[in-house]
């Protein structure tokens, strides 16, 4: 079995993650909040190095001596925005209907803005030949994406949350017990069958994140499984503040 912590350590302000990939590549990457003076630094190659380095799971990949092929690049800017086609005072535009990024544009940690851009595109290409008045359209098409995509949306709104408190150290997203519950969803489907179903039907937006983790059997599966390892939800740590602060001090 696959652990999801082969890939992945986190302190409370970092977390470090590798990508093994096909031909012999090794992505690995370091994640922050936006409000971390070091972040700066991270971009010089040598610091980027030391630091993936002190994290068990990157610094176990890192261990074979791979020899890096590009820069260190920086990943930001994806914020998570909704924009309905329509609110209270009526459609935004008249004759326009949003789809993919226009309607939902969305952090792709969670990889569903693809999947979220045709959906919304087939519900338009099913309808639009009833429509007669374009106001009324709009209307039942920010009806529909309401219902349909956007628990998906709100599930990615949910997770960068989380991950910004838990790194911002700004609430105490750790203890919170909804927080901790959605935070084990994962590594407890890797070991449990019925758990792995809602996870899966979740991703492959078969079911909603409400309607699959809801379910009295998965929620019980996940307090059981926290139960019996209340740490196991969270992975292996990495260097400390200090020793993090001290190296990116050092950075060119
Ligand atoms: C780094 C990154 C990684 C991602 N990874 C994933 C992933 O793994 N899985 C996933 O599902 N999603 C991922 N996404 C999200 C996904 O790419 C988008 O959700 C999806 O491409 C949205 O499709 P779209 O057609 O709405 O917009 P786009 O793909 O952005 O297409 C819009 C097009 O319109 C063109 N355009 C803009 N303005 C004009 C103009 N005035 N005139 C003419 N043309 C114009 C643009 O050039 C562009 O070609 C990722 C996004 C990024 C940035």
């Amino acid at each position: 079995m696959i652990s999801t912590y082969a890939v992945r350590s986190a302190t409370p302000y970092a977390l470090s993650i590798a990508f093994p990939s096909d031909n012999d590549l090794l992505g690995v990457a370091l994640v922050c909040t936006v409000k971390d003076p070091t972040l700066p630094a991270l971009r010089d190659p040598a610091t980027f190095g030391v630091l993936v380095r002190l994290f068990p799971s990157t610094g176990a990949w890192l261990s074979t001596g791979p020899r890096p092929v590009g820069e260190v690049h920086v990943m930001a800017g994806f914020d998570n925005r909704w924009s309905p086609t329509a609110d209270e005072s009526g459609p935004a535009a008249t004759g326009v209907i949003r789809v993919g990024d226009a309607l939902a544009h969305t952090n792709p940690t969670m990889t569903q803005g693809i999947s979220l851009a045709p959906w919304a595109a087939r519900h338009i290409a099913d309808t639009a030949h009833h429509a007669d008045r374009p106001d009324e359209f709009a209307r039942s098409c920010d009806r529909w994406t309401r219902d349909s995509p956007k628990p998906w949306f709100d599930l990615q709104v949910t997770g960068d949350r989380d991950n910004e408190a838990r790194l911002s150290g700004t609430s105490g997203a750790v203890e919170d017990e909804r927080a901790r519950q959605r935070a084990a969803r994962f590594p407890c489907a890797l070991e449990d069958p019925v758990v792995m179903r809602a996870w899966a039907q979740v991703r492959h937006m078969m079911r909603t994140p409400r309607e699959a983790f809801a379910a009295a059997k998965v929620k019980g599966r996940i307090e059981k499984w926290l139960a019996r390892q209340p740490e196991a939800a969270r992975p292996p740590s990495g260097p400390s503040r200090d020793t993090w602060e001290t190296i990116t001090a050092g950075a060119r």
